[in-house]
């Protein structure tokens, strides 16, 4: 299968630059193996904005607003407007399909970010890049890069980067042909999401109207919002399997690993690992095409 190159945006100092607060740089196994397949654009929202580096450290401290504010500890210089207004006018250039920031940092953490209370404690939130990505975005694929070390997330995460791509590449006003061709392709992908979604997007497309376009992609979209779920994942899986005929010992182990992916004791690479081995002994052609099998480059896959 063809794979697109998405677009992904990086923290810088996850291997590309020392712009830590301390000048010092940090490495991340998934975005070192994501670059060559990715056209990555680096961001620095605290050295892009004008601070020196090295810098006193920030932390952000909620407000009575949802807007916690960013303050140097040691100066108690406020960097909240500096900060937001750098990536305000950075986001609203942006092209691209997902984000892998670092986790922790006031600026750049997804759902990490330290908020001090202001009773002393802290809450885990969002750092002021992804909080303005995700209200622009509600549907972008962001993650940071510790959150990526775990298996599941970063397979969910690779699945919904690799599905904006494609969509995007399909360009403003597809031919009704070419979306026919990708909601083939997604047909297994969207069951393992939403049953209820492929339904509707499936009628959208019968319509071969080249104006339903809009509606077809704010729709998969929201459906890239969407948690996974083990159930809907199992039937999709099942589906597809039904195109195969492997022997009653093959099909014993895999009864055997559906339930163990249900109850969180196996990734669902075990399940799609089994069912590319049946492909590639009783080759379909339907399944051959079917994103939710190779949902990203083999190389990219990993436990
Ligand atoms: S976490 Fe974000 S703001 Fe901080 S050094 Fe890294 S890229 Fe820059």
């Amino acid at each position: 299968m063809n794979h697109p190159r998405p677009r992904l945006l990086v923290s810088r100092c996850l291997g590309f630059d020392h712009c830590r607060y301390d000048g010092g740089i940090r490495s991340s196994l998934v975005v070192e193996k994501l670059r060559p397949f990715c056209q990555v654009q680096t961001v620095c929202p605290e050295a892009d904005s004008g601070l020196e580096t090295p810098r006193p450290a920030a932390d952000l401290y909620a407000d009575n607003t949802n807007r916690a504010r960013m303050v140097q500890s040691t100066t108690q210089r406020d960097l909240t407007e500096l900060v937001e207004s750098y990536c305000d006018s950075m986001s609203t250039d942006l092209d691209i399909d997902g984000a892998v920031l670092k986790a922790k940092s006031p600026s750049c953490g997804v759902d990490s970010a330290r908020i001090f209370q202001p009773d002393g404690s802290w809450l885990p939130g969002k750092g002021i890049l992804p909080r303005l990505l995700s209200r622009q975005w509600p549907w972008l694929p962001l993650a940071d890069e510790k959150a990526l070390e775990d298996h599941h997330s970063r397979h969910h995460f690779l699945s919904n980067l690799f599905v904006v791509a494609r969509l995007r590449q399909l360009g403003p006003t597809p031919d009704p042909v070419a979306l026919e061709e990708f909601h083939r392709c997604h047909k297994y992908w969207l069951m393992a999401r939403s049953p209820h979604d492929l339904k509707q997007l499936g009628r959208l497309v019968a319509t071969g109207d080249r104006d339903v376009f809009g509606t077809y992609r704010s729709q998969l979209r929201k459906v890239v919002a969407q948690p996974s779920h083990r159930g809907r994942i199992v039937n999709a899986l099942q589906h597809m399997a039904g195109y195969f005929s492997p022997g009653s010992h093959q099909q014993e182990k895999w009864q055997q690993r559906v339930q163990e992916f249900l109850d969180g004791l196996v990734a669902e690479e075990e399940l799609l690992q089994m069912l590319r081995h049946w492909q590639r002994e009783q080759p379909r052609e339907y399944i051959s095409m079917q994103v939710l099998l190779w949902p990203y480059p083999s190389n990219l896959i990993s436990k």
